[in-house]
């Protein structure tokens, strides 16, 4: 095996992050849940997509980029931390993103204005115009450029959550279930790879918050992920779970995730989000009422970010 310490890597947050009991929850649910602040990584509002960036804006860099472009919605945490993190490493980014959610200057929007961001929109759903989109404009520029696939999830971005796994191992304690949410499928990935090989017996769930095939892209990541780590790994249907709690839509509120937001509000003095944390925390509160976890059994819940949302998507 390739060791992942053998890939380039910026430095850009603060790691490990905390794990801590949610002694309250656990409580009112009779089981062992724990939730791991990857909120807290420590750039931006700080969200899961650190740990990818500093994957792949070393990659960038190695490259000799001097423009990084992104892609996702109106909303996009992922765009919005990729721009903090292209500022703060002296390259200039550039998002591409598709006008789907909230584009006032609110939320996210607000956060790159700030920034001084420059943010182009495009009417299109097709990736394959965005990646034009962008070659279009990092020629016209004529200066060396570097594409971040959507959420970056790539089989580089996906090493950031195998290294979580291998960083949760180290924070001695055992997990039986690890719940995150799925949205573009990295953060998942990542961490379902990164069971096989540092968390034995640890199963991972992945909480769909979109409608893409994540059943196919969650085992092809692997794959992929697990090539690039030289590992000679069978991934099969047993080493990840999914469960559908998109609700009415990508980025559109639920009511279950609502409810999840508002409990770890009141009671853990948390803050999820709408869009991805939310939903997910709904997931693990459906399958501790349908009896998926033991009471002797330890869960960790993810919290992977998205602030930036929480200020921006209607909750009614
Ligand atoms: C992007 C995002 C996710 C989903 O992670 P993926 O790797 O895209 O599946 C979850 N939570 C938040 C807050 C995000 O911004």
């Amino acid at each position: 095996m390739k060791t992942l310490d053998r890939f380039p890597r910026v430095s850009l947050g603060i790691f490990p992050t905390p794990i801590q009991k949610l002694e309250n929850i656990s409580a009112l649910l009779g089981r062992n849940i724990y939730i791991k602040r990857d909120d807290l990584t420590g750039l931006g509002l700080g969200g899961n997509k650190l740990r990818k960036l500093e994957f792949l804006l070393a990659d960038a860099q190695r490259q000799g980029a001097e423009i990084v472009f992104t892609t996702g919605g109106a909303q996009s945490n992922h765009a919005m931390l990729t721009a903090a993190a292209a500022g703060k490493l002296g390259m200039r980014a550039i998002l591409v993103l598709k006008k789907r959610g909230v584009t006032a200057c609110v939320g996210n929007q607000l956060l790159e204005r700030l920034m001084g961001t420059e943010v182009r929109f495009v009417d299109t759903d097709d990736y394959a115009d965005i990646y034009a989109e962008m070659d279009r404009i990092g020629q016209a520029s004529g200066r060396p450029y570097y594409k971040i696939p959507c959420g970056g999830s790539n089989a580089l971005g996906a090493l950031g959550y195998v290294d979580c796994a291998r960083e949760i191992a180290a924070q001695d304690m055992r997990f039986d279930h690890i719940v995150c949410a799925e949205g573009s499928g990295g953060t998942m990935a990542g961490l379902a790879l990164g069971a096989k090989l540092f968390l034995p017996g640890t199963k991972v769930h992945g909480m769909m918050v979109d409608t893409d095939p994540f059943d196919r892209i969650t085992p092809e990541l692997m794959r992929e992920s697990a090539a690039l780590l030289e590992v000679p790994l069978e991934i099969t249907p047993e080493d990840y779970h999914l469960r559908d709690m998109c609700g009415p839509g990508y980025a559109i509120a639920s009511a279950a995730g609502n409810a999840a937001v508002s409990l770890m509000a009141a009671r853990e003095g948390i803050f999820l989000d709408p869009v991805y944390t939310g939903k997910a925390f709904a997931g693990l509160l459906e399958m501790a009422e349908e009896g998926v976890f033991g009471e002797e059994e330890n869960v960790l819940f993810l919290h992977t970010g998205g602030a930036g949302g929480l200020f921006a998507i209607e909750m009614e």
